[in-house]
C-alpha cells in the first residue's frame, strides 16, 4: 500500500512538505547534522559560527567544500571556484564589471524575469545586446539558437539557464563560439551533470539548490580574470577573491559550511547522475499530472519546461484560494505562484524527496475529485 501523506510527514519530526522557490528545502539528513554539531563543533566547545574563518577547522570545511564541488561537478583545474556574498543580483552587476575588459558591449538572452534583471543590471555597465527573446511566447519557447543575432565582439553571451519564475529551463548549452558564456544557474545548478568547460563563468545564489542565503557561488575560467575594471568594488573582484581563497573579506561561514554538508549529501547520494534521474522522474510525473488532468495547466512548451520549478493553474482559478488553504491543512507549503504569474508553482529542487512529489499528486487527484 502507498504510504498516506501523513505517514511520510510522521518521519519529518514535524516538519513540512516544502516546495519553497527559495529560501528553499535543504536535506533532512544535513539539517540533522547540523543540528546534532551546533553548539560543540569538532570538539571546539563552540559552534562553525562562533570561530574565526582563518582557524584550521574552518580553513579544511572551505577547502572540503570546493574539492567536493569541483569532484561533483567535475570542475577543470583552469577554472576558479569563489565563495561570495552579495547573490546572484550582486553578479548582476559583478559580472560586467570583472569581464567588460575593453569591450563595449556584452549579449544577453531574455527569457524572463530573472534574464531580464540580469539584462537591466547590465545595462549600467556596458551596452546590451539582447541576442534573443522569449517575450513573443510569453516565454513558453525560446527562439532556435540559429536565429540568434550573437555579436563576436561581446564581451560574453549571458544566458539563465533556469527562469525560477517562469518555470523556463535551456534544454541545450548555447553555442558561443569565441565568446565566453556566462550562466546563472541560481535555480538548476547540481540538478544533473554539466561540461564545465563550455561556459566562461557560472554563478548561483546557494539558496535555491545548494543551502542557506547569503552565499553566492562563482565559477571562473582563468582566463578571463584579466579584465576587471579599475571601479570593481574590491570585494567582487574575481582576481583578488581567488588569490585570497574567497577571504578578502570575512566569509558568510556558516552558508558555507552548511553548503560543504550538502555537497557531501550530493556526493553520498550518488552524485549528479543520480540526481538527474531522480529530478527527471520527480518533473515527469507531475507534468504528467497537470496534463493528464484537463483540471490543471501549464503553459510552457514541454521541450523548455523546468525540471525544478513548476508553476500550474487551475482552469478554474476562482479555486485557487481553496486549492492553497486545503493543500496547507494537509501539509503542503508555498505553492502559492510568484506574483507575477499567479496560481501555483511547486520547487522540487535536489533536496524535495520524490516522496514528498508523490504526495502533492495524491493531493492534486483528490483536490480535482472534489472540486473538478
Ligand atoms: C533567485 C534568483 C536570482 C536572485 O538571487 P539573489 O541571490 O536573491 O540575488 C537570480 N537569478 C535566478 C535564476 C534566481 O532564481
Amino acid at each position: 500500500m502507498k504510504p498516506s501523506a501523513n505517514d511520510v510527514l510522521a518521519q519529518l519530526e514535524n516538519r513540512v512538505f516544502n516546495f519553497s522557490a527559495g529560501p528553499a528545502a535543504i536535506p533532512f539528513e544535513v539539517l540533522q547534522q547540523a543540528r546534532d554539531e551546533l553548539m560543540n563543533w569538532q570538539d571546539l566547545g563552540a559552534s562553525v559560527m562562533e570561530v574565526s574563518h582563518r582557524g584550521k577547522e574552518f580553513v579544511r570545511v572551505a577547502y572540503e567544500a570546493e574539492q567536493d564541488l569541483r569532484d561533483l561537478m567535475k570542475i577543470p583545474n583552469n577554472y576558479k571556484v569563489l565563495f561570495l556574498q552579495g547573490g546572484a543580483r550582486g553578479q548582476f552587476s559583478a559580472i560586467p564589471m570583472n569581464l567588460k575588459g575593453s569591450h563595449t558591449s556584452a549579449d544577453y538572452v531574455n527569457s524572463g524575469h530573472w534574464a531580464d534583471s540580469a539584462i537591466q543590471e547590465g545595462g549600467k555597465y556596458l551596452n546590451v545586446n539582447v541576442v534573443a527573446d522569449g517575450s513573443a511566447t510569453g516565454f513558453a519557447s525560446m527562439p532556435q539558437q540559429s536565429q540568434w543575432q550573437s555579436n563576436e565582439d561581446a564581451a560574453y553571451l549571458h544566458y539563465t539557464t533556469n527562469e525560477t519564475i517562469g518555470g523556463l529551463e535551456f534544454p541545450f548549452i548555447p553555442d558561443a563560439g569565441d565568446v565566453p558564456l556566462v550562466a546563472d544557474m541560481s535555480s538548476n545548478i547540481l540538478s544533473r551533470p554539466l561540461d564545465v568547460s563550455k561556459f566562461g563563468l557560472i554563478y548561483a545564489g546557494a539558496q535555491k539548490n545548494i543551502g542557506p542565503a547569503g552565499l553566492t557561488l562563482v565559477i571562473v575560467r582563468e582566463d578571463l580574470m584579466d579584465r576587471v575594471s579599475p571601479q570593481c568594488p574590491a570585494i567582487f573582484d574575481y582576481r583578488l577573491q581567488a588569490s585570497k581563497e574567497s577571504m578578502y573579506n570575512t566569509p558568510p561561514t556558516f552558508a558555507w559550511y552548511l553548503a560543504g554538508l550538502v555537497f557531501k549529501w550530493l556526493k553520498s547520494s550518488g552524485g549528479l547522475e543520480v540526481m538527474e534521474e531522480t529530478n527527471r522522474r520527480k518533473a515527469e510525473k507531475l507534468y504528467g499530472q497537470i496534463d493528464g488532468s484537463g483540471f490543471y495547466q501549464n503553459p510552457v512548451d514541454p521541450k523548455w519546461r523546468s525540471r525544478m520549478n513548476v508553476p500550474f493553474t487551475l482552469v478554474k482559478p476562482e479555486l485557487d484560494a481553496t486549492f492553497i488553504a486545503e493543500s496547507e491543512q494537509e501539509g503542503f507549503r508555498y505553492l502559492k505562484g510568484h506574483k507575477a504569474v499567479g496560481g501555483m508553482r511547486a520547487s522540487i529542487y535536489n533536496a524535495v524527496p520524490e516522496q514528498h512529489v508523490d504526495a502533492l499528486i495524491e493531493f492534486m487527484k483528490e483536490f480535482e475529485r472534489r472540486y473538478g
